[in-house]
């Protein structure tokens, strides 16, 4: 009986609706979180957010799940999210419906937005240099240094 209802309340959880704001749907496992640090999410703001972590998918075998009230993200913010969820759609929400839907787009360059792991490189030595990356189909390299980074790219996210 207790199991039934847990497993009940689970799936609420999951299809709960917001308002007005972005879904941000077919994550990557575990990359919920990355997600919040690209958007700068971090709840000292009072964000109303919720986060669903490893739900069976059909598209993917776990998927998290994002849904941010009150906000809706600009195509700049889903190009980067491109780069640690490739497989993510996009819903934004008005007034319970979704409004728009798409897909993420892999950008050519993401400017701005992480941070060179290369301490000799001049992005990162405090000149006012915006840092720039080439987004490869493996990873990303920095456009000044040449720097190539394919795993923990959500570490250089510069929040
Ligand atoms: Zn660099």
């Amino acid at each position: 009986m207790s199991d039934d209802h847990d497993h009940h309340d689970d799936h609420e959880l999951r299809v709960s609706k917001i308002r007005s704001g972005t879904v941000i749907d077919h994550v990557r496992g575990g990359q919920a979180l990355n997600v919040l640090a690209i958007l700068g999410i971090d709840g000292s703001d009072g964000e109303e957010v919720s986060v669903g972590m490893n739900v069976p998918s059909d598209r993917l075998a776990r998927k998290d799940i994002v849904k941010v009230e009150g906000r809706e993200l600009s195509q700049d913010e889903v190009d980067v999210l491109s780069l640690i969820a490739p497989d993510a759609s996009i819903n934004i929400v008005r007034e319970y419906e979704v409004v728009e839907k798409h897909r993420v787009e892999r950008p050519d360059v993401v400017e701005g937005v992480l941070s060179c792991p290369n301490a000799e490189c001049i992005t990162t030595g405090g000149e006012p240099v915006t840092s720039q990356f080439e987004v490869l189909d493996d990873g990303v390299r920095c456009s000044y240094c040449d720097t190539i980074v394919r795993e923990e790219i959500a570490s250089l996210i510069d929040t």
